[in-house]
């Protein structure tokens, strides 16, 4: 059965014919038959090379032989089982060997639950009740932060069915505005943390103008609030400490998601013991998973964070700058002063001439080019996400004859979407 009449199929079970809402695009996604390395083949026979790897978690491509064999290896001696494993210290030590601020950790099974007990724990460690998030910024599908979210949900803020007295405690604020901050925070005694995505990946790419997250840092330590990073995507990706190491500044907590699980589902909340004893049974913040730590994701973050040495990130960094380097060159020569975004092995092309730094920037951009580039692309065997607001992100695998194949195809890409 081809692409076309499984989503057919889809419809017909599956709401919106997809498990999540931004894998939908018209007139219909691709089935995926297989992926391999940095290549992902659909069921209609067509190869792309994959710059959206399952939303940022296969860094190290699709299937490679080390993750298949630890996670065969594993499932043959068991799936789950409900009692502590030998492997999950080992990942909580590779976690924080990495990771500056991290002294412990609870393993979850995903970002969302992540940022939901993130949350619960620093509303209970500070007594207050409110949480600072940023427009645009994702944290998950759960009721406290959709609110003016990105991705999937972009068209959805404030979805229904989640209560005016959740989202009463949930406030935003525009990304690398100080002064708005300073501002809610000098009106407000009751907000218990800053939610925030230190590169906001999920309204494209967004960086922290410099001294942002530094001016985070200070204002929330002087007012007792606490600062969360929520690095599902930039966890393990732009650095081995992730973006605390990478802007060099100490969270309280880190959520992470998506990486530490080395393609099968995971998230985790660390932090310094000092909060995280307070996550039960050490403490009486609730926090409970069947799946939590279970020992099939676990090998697989395992022998992820084990590939990802300094030699690797320097690569993957290099492969960022080739891609980075060649769009430039392709905006200059055609003239074209669309707004280029990312860093390390992140990036995304706005197609707007405004410097994206908030939603309101980028929500400048046009969606009409974006739908032809991305179509182009697809035609020309590259898959990134199908949504402008969304990272692309380059893998291990990813050799430099797919990087030069890829600049050729959006080369040709974004002619066609201008034209
Ligand atoms: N936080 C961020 C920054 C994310 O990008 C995402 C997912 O894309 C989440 C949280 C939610 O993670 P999950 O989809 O694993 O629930």
């Amino acid at each position: 059965m081809i692409s076309d009449d499984l989503f057919k199929e889809a419809l017909k079970v599956l709401p919106g014919g997809v498990s999540s809402p931004v894998r939908k695009f018209e007139p219909h996604p691709f089935f995926a038959k297989k992926g391999e390395g940095c290549i992902l083949y659909d069921v209609d026979g067509n190869r792309y090379i994959d710059y959206c790897l399952a939303y940022g978690p296969l860094i190290l491509g699709h299937a490679p032989e080390k993750i298949t064999s630890a996670v065969c290896e594993q499932i043959k001696k068991g799936s789950a089982y409900g009692t502590p494993t030998k492997a999950e210290l080992e990942l909580a030590k590779l976690v924080i060997e990495r990771v500056p601020s991290a002294e412990m950790i609870r393993f979850v099974n995903s970002g969302t639950e992540a940022t939901m007990a993130a949350i619960r724990l620093a509303r209970a460690f500070t007594g207050k009740d409110k949480i600072l998030k940023f427009e645009g910024a994702y944290h998950g599908a759960h009721d406290y932060v959709l609110v003016k979210p990105g991705s999937g949900a972009a068209a959805a803020p404030d979805s229904p069915g989640i209560p005016q007295d959740t989202t009463r405690n949930t406030i935003s604020a525009p990304f690398n505005d100080e002064e708005a901050v300073a501002s809610i925070i000098e009106e407000d005694d009751n907000i218990a943390a800053i939610l925030v995505e230190p590169v906001m990946a999920n309204i494209g790419c967004i960086e922290p103008e410099d001294g942002y997250l530094k001016f985070l840092r200070k204002i929330t330590s002087e007012n007792g609030i606490l600062l969360i990073f929520d690095e599902v995507i930039t966890g393990f990706r732009i650095a081995p400490g992730g973006a605390q190491e990478y802007y060099n500044i100490t969270a309280d907590l880190v959520t992470y998601g998506k990486i530490i699980g080395g393609g099968f589902p995971m998230g985790a909340l660390a932090g310094p013991r000092r909060l995280m004893e307070h996550i039960s049974p050490a403490g009486d913040v609730y926090q409970a998973g069947t799946f939590n730590g279970n020992p099939v994701s676990v090998t697989a973050g395992i022998t992820t964070l084990k590939e990802l040495t300094d030699d690797l990130y320097k690569e993957l960094n290099k492969k960022g700058e080739i891609i980075r380097k060649g769009i430039k060159d392709i905006l200059e020569d055609n003239n074209l002063e669309f707004y280029l975004a990312g860093l390390s092995s992140m990036f995304q092309i706005y197609f707007t001439q405004e410097k994206v730094k908030d939603y309101t920037s980028a929500k400048t951009a046009n969606l009409e080019i974006f739908k032809k580039y991305f179509h182009s692309l697809l035609k020309g065997g590259v898959f990134v996400p199908p949504s402008q607001f969304e990272c692309c992100f380059i893998s291990a695998a990813h050799r430099k004859e797919d990087l030069n194949m890829t600049l050729e195809v959006v080369e040709e890409s974004i002619k066609r979407a201008v034209k």
